[in-house]
């Protein structure tokens, strides 16, 4: 299977993030897609290349260009503003509350991006969670093109499956939204590709811990992509205001989203009997393609998951998603347990080509659970 990878990625250099207004030590680092390149390299299977550029427009076909024009001038904005920090995180979000009594035409006229990059990071931002930094917006158009890549290759090149080593990863991103480590939402951008470009209906198939919020909202109205998602339920977990059973779609969107929220502790058997209804369901609607977003932040040692699984199960993941008999455009979303990410992706990847899976015998690249940190 090809990867396709770029260094741009390395400019989006976060080392710290915000939880809950205390500044942490960053999960989604630039460390996370150099182990997941190494380990895939290491195997000898997985050729990488480069992507190709694919412009604004495969962009702004999901996200309001305004999102666009926001992440591409926030960071020079927090310069010759003379914010000094070092990332842009926002200062005020606009609460629901604060309109209440408004009607949505009035709140649409009335309520204004502002000037001062603080505001401007809460009108278009979720939360603090997603430090911005200089380089994030071209790392965030490398993951971009790494996904239209991957989508290429599959739909152009006759790949039955390629993977994309998206960083910084994209499912939290929805149309006028960046938040989650997330800016650009890649698998949203590479599934409206693929209704463009065939004509037929797309699923997304969403493995992250986390509920993609982003995906969901995108396509909430659309009847020919069908998102489907595995994640830790949001009473518990970011991003808590979505990702319940109960939200199913709208209009022609009607029934096209399944949300399956797991509980915490969730064990390798019921994830993958989370992983046979969600399956199922793509497998009861048409179409050739399915987009993965593939996160590991389901692994038992994950620092901000909480479910117990394995390395062994991201193989039989890997395997029982390829039996859906589809082509499959594979992305890279979360996953911080850095000593186990480059093997849970190969173990994954692998699984999804019918190979067997063995640990490679590298210092450093331990088996699940042998952290040879
Ligand atoms: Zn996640």
């Amino acid at each position: 299977m090809q990867v396709v990878y770029t260094p741009s990625h390395l400019g989006h250099d976060i080392t710290h993030e915000t939880f809950m207004g205390v500044l942490v030590p960053a999960n989604e680092v630039a460390e996370r897609a150099e182990i997941i390149r190494g380990v895939l390299d290491a195997d000898g299977g997985f050729p990488r290349r480069e992507p190709t550029e694919h412009g604004d427009a495969p962009i702004t076909a999901v996200h309001d260009p305004g999102l666009v024009r926001f992440l591409a001038s926030a960071w020079s904005e927090v310069s010759r503003q003379g914010i000094p920090r070092a990332f842009l995180s926002a200062d005020t979000y606009p609460n629901r509350s604060m309109f209440e009594g408004m009607s949505d035409d009035a709140v649409g006229r009335l309520v204004r991006e502002p000037e001062f990059a603080g505001g401007r990071a809460g009108f278009w931002g979720l939360d603090s969670a997603a430090p911005l930094v200089a380089g994030t917006y071209v790392a965030a158009r490398g993951a971009v093109d790494v996904a239209l890549t991957a989508v290429d290759l599959v739909l152009d090149g006759g790949a039955t499956a390629a993977y994309g080593l998206c960083r910084p990863p994209g499912h939290h991103a929805a149309r006028s939204m960046y938040g989650g480590y997330c800016f650009f939402n890649n698998a949203a951008i590479a599934a409206q590709a693929i209704t463009e470009r065939t004509g037929e209906r797309v699923a997304i198939l969403d493995v992250d811990f986390h509920h993609g919020n982003g995906s969901q909202q995108i396509f909430w109205r659309r009847g020919d992509v069908r998102y489907v998602s595995i994640h830790a339920h949001p009473d518990r977990q970011y991003p808590y205001f979505l990702g319940r059973e109960d939200e199913t779609g709208e209009g022609e969107g009607a029934g096209e989203n399944l949300n399956i929220p797991l509980a915490a502790g969730a064990t390798n058997d019921d994830y993958l009997a989370a992983v046979d209804l969600a399956c199922e369901t793509i497998a009861a609607a048409p179409g050739a393609v399915v987009v993965v977003s593939l996160g590991f932040d389901t692994y038992g040692l994950d620092p901000i998951g909480d479910f117990a699984l394995t390395t062994d199960v991201y193989h039989e993941v890997g395997r029982r998603v390829a039996a859906l008999g589809r082509r499959m455009v594979i992305l890279q979303e979360g996953g911080y347990h850095r000593p186990s990410l480059g093997e849970n992706a190969r173990a994954w990847l692998r699984g999804a080509e019918g190979r067997p899976f063995e640990p490679l015998p590298v210092a450093g690249f331990g088996p699940s659970g042998a952290v040879a940190e």
